[in-house]
């Protein structure tokens, strides 16, 4: 038994307020033909959708099986097994075969059906072999009596009927509602329409409604309906929501006539996401990390710190104390610092035939030190009284490699051999860089260099390491002392990644915000896209809708194409990314002569790129499907 108690239906828009119906109180049978009648306007689809459960009463309740109807919850549940919609025009889904308008409603209202149950059912309706045809290749008949086995189909009590014979000529018309009648044996059928003599004779019971009050309410059954028990269905039927094979199909057919949006929408979208990739790849760039890979990659294994006192903003060098080299030693445990000397009261410069170099210290060197910095000697190491200068150094002094061993030196008014030059070792590819011997030094035997050692001031410390990983720590160490002094760190790699870092925020800067407003464009491009497919399909929304699926199924079916999109742009532009990444990391070795990636991915890096993408593909879908809602 169905009631309906004071149910009352207010439009209100901003122009009017139509009162659709007043005051309404109903008792329906569990089965019996009813016809509701009236003319246009007076309320007759508003009573169907309101028993429906579709539309909401603005007063008054839905009393089923002596349960009124309070929750959405509860109409929901009673809508998904109660109900089965047959209507005027908005019938099948013309993108799906009748098979597939059949099979959509076994995961909306939970049903179990196969193909054989649709041919049985439409056996019923008199058809046969539709089963693979697309609506549109049927008769405005056939397709009602589509509609009619579907509600058949939904295996519910109550089958609605709304103006179902409006558009079907009087044969036609007459065989649907025959149809309907023999249904009505088991099943409370309720027909709108204002085809009163038409549908008469085949109702059990009128109701006619007069601009939404029931102004005759008659039952013309000789005998009438004993009330016997029709066995409820147990089965605990909820809807699982439509099924994505079926939000997919519908989906795609949506993409049809909208070449230049898609192509489009897809190109900013892909843009976007290398910008993204490329842009979360350099966020938290590690200038300890880089320097490290810098160090490896490269096989450099010194770096020189200086000292400096700040005053009024100038920097003056300062001698290291034995206090600030004790801190440098303890903190590379694999290195010994070198010292260079600046000889107080003594000449340090080095002269040969009237010219002459600034000598800044000296340093011992050993065949190991030969192989770890990657070193080529000309001549031999040097011994007691005998030193080896550099490639740039000889050529200052005018001293060739054929007549070296000729010359002599003098430092500290002392006379040294010269026993070699120093270059670099060319590369695989024959390239000789010469920056990386350290210049303006003397190489030496180690027993000169102690000699020197304890009336030296240190002016520069060169640490030789492989591990310059504590570097930071070593900084804070000698910072501690006094916070006037700084301390400069320098080697070929360090030098490179601090105009690397300028370079990587200069990127990250640039690229964020030409990122953001790119994603943000292309966001409104897809809700664009969507928004357009939603008021294409407005049909088909409808007829979702009427066979019981909710706002989630229609999210469902509209988030189908910015997913695919987004999929598709997201490959093209990792690809695009890796070509990116390529051309950026080559600019980098060339630009700072050093092999370090700029951009990385790790793992947290890909969670954000993901979630910006799950975030854009929602709110794309849902903006257009909310705005929907609203409109309705
Ligand atoms: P019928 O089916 O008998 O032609 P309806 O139930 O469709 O009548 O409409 C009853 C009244 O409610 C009409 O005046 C119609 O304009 C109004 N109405 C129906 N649906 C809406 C709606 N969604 N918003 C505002 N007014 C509506
Ligand atoms: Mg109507």
């Amino acid at each position: 038994m169905l009631e309906l108690r004071n149910i009352e239906k207010i439009y209100t828009d901003s122009k009017r307020r139509v009162e659709a119906l007043k005051n309404i109180n109903l008792s329906f049978q569990d089965k019996g033909f009813v016809l509701i009648c009236g003319e246009s306007g007076s309320g007759k689809t508003t009573l169907l959708n309101v028993i429906a459960g579709i539309t909401s009463p603005t007063k008054g309740n839905i009393v089923y099986r002596n349960k009124a109807l309070e929750s959405r919850k509860e109409i929901r549940k009673y809508c998904i097994q109660q109900i089965g919609y047959i209507f005027q025009d908005y019938n099948l889904l013309e993108d799906l075969t009748v098979k597939d308008n059949f099979l959509i409603l076994n995961s909306i209202k939970n049903l179990n059906k196969t193909e054989e149950d649709i041919k049985s059912i439409l056996k019923q309706v008199h058809l046969d072999d539709v089963i693979n045809v697309f609506p549109s290749q049927l008769s405005g008949g056939q397709r009602q009596r589509v509609a009619v086995a579907r509600a058949l189909f939904m295996e519910s009590g109550i089958i609605l009927a709304d103006e179902v014979t409006g558009a079907l000529d009087e044969k036609n018309a007459r065989e649907i509602l025959t149809l309907l009648k023999e249904i009505s044996a088991s099943r409370l059928v309720i027909v709108v329409s204002h085809h009163k003599q038409l549908t008469q004779p085949f109702a059990d019971r009128i109701i006619e409604l007069k601009d939404g009050v029931i102004i005759n309410d008659q039952n013309q059954q000789k005998e009438s309906i004993t009330e016997e028990y029709i066995e409820e269905n147990d089965v605990q039927r909820m809807t699982k929501g439509l099924d994505f094979k079926y939000a997919l199909k519908l989906g795609l057919k949506y993409f049809r006539f909208k070449t230049f949006k898609l192509f489009l929408s897809t190109l900013i979208l892909i843009l976007s996401f290398v910008l993204l990739l490329v842009v979360v790849g350099v966020m938290f760039f590690d200038e300890n990390k880089a320097y490290d890979t810098g160090i490896n990659n490269e096989q450099i294994g010194y770096l020189f710190i200086d000292k400096y006192e700040k005053s009024n903003y100038t920097l003056t060098k300062k001698y290291f104390t034995s206090e600030e080299i004790t801190t440098i030693e303890n903190n590379f445990l694999y290195s010994t610092p070198i010292l260079f000397g600046n000889y107080l009261n003594y000449s340090i410069a080095t002269t040969l035939n009237d010219q002459t170099f600034i000598c800044e210290g000296i340093l011992s060197l050993s065949e190991k030190k030969l192989e770890v910095y990657g070193f080529h000697l000309i001549g031999s190491l040097p011994k007691e009284n005998e030193v080896v200068i550099t490639r740039e150094e000889a050529n200052l002094l005018s001293i060739s490699v054929e007549n070296y061993e000729s010359v002599l030196l003098r430092m500290n008014h002392v006379l040294f051999k010269i026993s070699g030059i120093l270059e670099m070792r060319a590369d695989v590819s024959g390239n000789i860089k010469q920056a990386d011997i350290p210049q303006n030094l003397l190489y030496v035997h180690e027993t000169c260099y102690d000699q020197y050692k304890d009336e030296s001031n240190v002016t520069r410390v060169l640490v030789e390491s492989s591990d310059f990983s504590n570097i930071c720590g070593v900084s804070e160490d000698l910072m501690k002392n006094d916070e006037n002094f700084v301390y400069e760190f320098d080697n070929l790699v360090y030098n490179s990644i601090v105009r690397m870092t300028v370079f990587v925020e200069s990127i990250f800067k640039i690229g964020l915000s030409l990122g953001i407003l790119l994603i943000v464009f292309s966001t409104l491009l897809l809700i664009h896209f969507v928004y357009s497919s939603v008021v294409e399909n407005k049909r088909d929304i409808q007829i979702i809708k009427m066979i019981g699926a909710d706002n989630k199924d229609i999210f469902k079916l509209f988030i189908v194409q910015p997913f695919l999109i987004t999929a598709v742009s997201f490959c093209i532009a990792l690809g695009g990314y890796f070509i990116i990444n390529h051309f950026l990391n080559e600019y980098i070795q060339v630009e700072f002569m050093l092999y370090v990636p700029i951009v990385s991915l790790s793992l947290s890096k890909i969670l954000i790129i993901i979630f910006t993408i799950i975030a854009l593909v929602f709110f794309s879908a849902l903006i257009p499907v909310l705005r929907i809602k609203k409109s309705k």
